[in-house]
């Protein structure tokens, strides 16, 4: 039978982590007593070690939920923190030490804390019991104890000598019963005295008779009865560390002796039950016997907890199966697949494109410097000759000055750091593109996974960001010493410098048309203008300083007047631009110098060429090939089970399913054991009743 509480123990062990649910506990034995009553001298009698915090200051401040396992086959003898992950500590100080440092962490402001500490203890010398220790009752309170210390422990014990539990009401000898703070709550909860053990300590410091008395007693009876024990720890334990279950040997020792030397008051004649090996006796039969009449009514429980969770596993989630291990396969997958499809999207085209819409931006930067910031009478087209795009004034291919300035701007472009420019904007477009890719994701709920990936494309990146910039660079310096257009180039150039002049040009009248509400509407703004414009000819003297304003007009309007302007001169020179550009001149490329916006357009396209030609190479190839691998590496096999459960339970939907069906397995396993149990249990009675 005694297998009953063994296999109870595991039960409850596994029903702890299904979660918090009152009607799943299984009983365990709870021990009460005042402070100094003897309860620390008891439960280390039973267990044959010392090891609860000892000292004056109130040292329980938390419930201790211990639990023994009896271990017949092994020598070793160790206890286990399974929440803080301590296994196998085979040093009992070191326990002790620990169970200090647990209790003392709870500040003395908050008195006692609800936080269980769990412990478990494995020798072949304990039996298979689950008790639990809590702090003493107090009588008065200390000096530096607040006032709420008292009412705050009898809470906290409250909470636990509820049913089914077993009840070890811990009382001193030397104290009258009627004072026993233990048998005081144990009454108020279990008012006929069925769950409730008596134990009667330090017996040797009252006259034998007397302590025979207390046991029988008459006053407070108790079903389960009263033990009495001298548990005191021998003085030598202090200084010389006794060897395994020394302890309870030695206890034992004394109270035989004490108990045999009384053989009136204590002898088997005298009907009481005495000593600590008794009193273990004595709570394993209660224990095993609460145990086996609370089967049914928690596998009830369980049955039933575990109907809900198989409904919800049902209604919420399909029934679908899911584990933390294979939504993170899943999600690797499919995060893969997604950037495999991006790489097909992705290659030398679209980094041309890139590349060249930001050389585009430059080329007018440069365009604007240096050709349309003057009056460039020679080379934009006067008013008259507009109507007449045939007749356009040459730019004369002998002058010195349009020769050096066409130079100087393609010398501008060719060092301008192409290399460095190519390689950010490639390697930038990647980065986004992953974490684009990476927001559509299931990854997007996961700020662990969401780095790790991040990182693993930074990585690769920057490791190639300087070889590949240093490589572009070289392989455009031909460029920077000349530049050869063919027709077919010049062609090509003319047609998009002609769209993105155009686009330039929208974008200047978007702008010059956002400042409109801005002053107050188009009729303001045209004022404003008109009034720059006077100005600027030295038609009308400007009075004031410019901080105040002029005509009327105030400072920051007129910002916006001069600003208007210049956006509608811009957007003027564009358009003549665009239209000198589609006329017939600039239509060969020997007329490169009054047509610079061609040159340089082609240029910008050779240079994208060829940096592409490397970035492919050199960034993109290697990115495509190792990106994937990297995810595996920091996503794959040489994670943690630990870490990917973190990981998966980053996600509040994924963790509710993952609780669930953790839920589920865990509550069908307990349910089959204790099915199991239930049946050995019927069997055993059965053979009962025949022997
Ligand atoms: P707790 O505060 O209830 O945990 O009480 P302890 O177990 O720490 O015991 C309080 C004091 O009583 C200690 O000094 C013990 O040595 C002593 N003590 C405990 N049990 C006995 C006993 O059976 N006989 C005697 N004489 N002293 C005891």
């Amino acid at each position: 039978m005694m297998v009953l509480t063994k296999k109870m123990i595991e039960i409850r062990n596994i029903l702890q982590k299904v979660g918090q649910s009152s009607s799943l506990t299984l009983p365990s034995i709870v021990v009460i007593g005042s402070q100094s009553s003897g309860k620390s001298s008891v439960l280390e009698a039973i267990v044959g070690h010392e090891f609860l915090p000892k000292g004056l200051n109130m040292v329980t401040r938390r419930p201790i939920e211990l639990t023994l396992v009896n271990t017949p086959d092994s020598t070793e003898e160790y206890g286990e923190f399974p929440d803080l992950g301590l296994r196998k500590v085979t040093d009992f100080s070191s326990i002790q030490r620990t169970l200090t440092e647990l209790n003392m962490a709870v500040s003395e402001a908050e008195c006692v804390s609800h936080d269980p500490i769990h412990l478990t203890i494995y020798s072949r010398n304990v039996p298979d019991l689950s008790l639990i220790d809590l702090p003493g009752y107090i009588q008065v309170v200390g000096q530096n104890q607040p006032l709420q210390l008292k009412q705050k422990i009898s809470e906290l014990c409250d909470k636990y000598i509820q049913p089914p539990n077993v009840i070890l009401a811990i009382s001193a000898a030397d104290v009258d019963l009627a004072n026993s703070a233990a048998l005081r709550a144990s009454r108020r909860v279990d008012p006929r005295g069925e769950r409730t053990i008596g134990v009667i300590t330090k017996l040797d410091l009252v006259d034998p008779a007397r302590g025979a008395a207390i046991l029988n007693d008459k006053q407070y009876p108790l079903r389960l009865g009263y033990v009495g024990v001298v548990s005191k720890a021998p003085q030598s334990q202090g200084l010389f560390k006794m060897g395994s279950s020394d302890l309870l040997a030695t206890i034992a020792k004394n109270e035989k002796s004490y108990f045999s030397a009384h053989p009136h008051e204590f002898g088997p004649e005298a009907g009481v039950n005495v000593g600590t090996l008794n009193l273990r006796k004595t709570l394993m039969r209660v224990l095993e016997q609460t145990m086996s009449s609370s089967l049914q009514s928690t596998s009830d429980a369980i049955r039933q907890e575990l109907e809900e969770a198989t409904y919800e596993f049902k209604v919420q989630y399909n029934d679908r199966p899911l584990s933390a291990e294979s939504y993170l396969a899943e999600s690797l997958d499919a995060f893969k697949h997604a950037f495999k499809q991006f790489t097909e999207e992705f290659g030398r085209p679209e980094m041309h494109e890139l590349l060249k819409s930001e050389l585009d931006q430059k080329v007018l930067d440069l365009l604007a410097a240096r050709y349309w910031n003057k009056p460039v009478t020679d080379l934009t087209p006067a008013q008259h000759d507009l109507d007449n795009l045939a007749d356009l004034p040459k730019a004369d291919p002998d002058s010195l000055y349009w020769r050096r300035q066409l130079d100087a701007s393609t010398s501008a472009l060719t060092k301008l750091g192409v290399g460095r420019l190519a390689t950010t904007v490639i390697a930038s477009s990647l980065q986004a593109h992953v974490d684009k890719l990476l927001a559509n994701s299931s990854f997007a709920n996961h700020p662990f996974a969401k780095k790790a990936i991040t990182e693993a494309a930074s990585t690769i990146l920057n490791e190639r960001f300087y070889s590949t910039s240093d490589q572009v660079e070289n392989c455009i310096k031909p460029f920077k010493f000349d530049i050869e257009v063919d027709e077919r180039e010049w062609s090509q150039g003319r047609d998009h410098v002609v769209t993105v002049l155009k686009k330039e040009l929208q974008d200047c009248e978007a702008a010059l048309a956002s400042l409109e509400p801005a002053v107050g509407g188009r009729r303001k703004l045209k004022e404003v203008m008109t009034f720059v414009d006077k100005a600027r000819k030295g038609d009308i003297t400007v009075e004031g300083d410019g901080r105040s304003g002029a005509g009327g007009f105030s400072a920051a309007l007129l910002a916006k007047g001069r600003e208007a302007v210049f956006l509608r001169d811009r957007a003027d020179i564009i358009k003549m631009r665009m239209m000198a550009v589609k006329a017939k001149q600039c239509s060969n490329p020997k007329n490169k110098y009054y047509c610079p916006e061609v040159f340089l357009d082609a240029a910008a396209t050779k240079l994208a060429s060829t940096a592409v030609l490397f970035l492919n190479v050199e960034l993109l190839s290697e990115f495509y090939y190792n990106f994937p691998r990297e995810l595996d590496l920091r996503l794959g096999r040489h994670l943690s089970p630990e870490e990917v459960e973190k990981f998966a339970k980053e996600d509040p939907k994924i963790r509710r399913h993952l609780e669930v069906i953790r839920k589920k397995e865990l509550l069908e396993l307990v349910l089959e054991k204790m099915d199991s149990l239930r049946q050995l249990e019927g069997r055993d009675r059965e053979h009962g009743s025949h022997a």
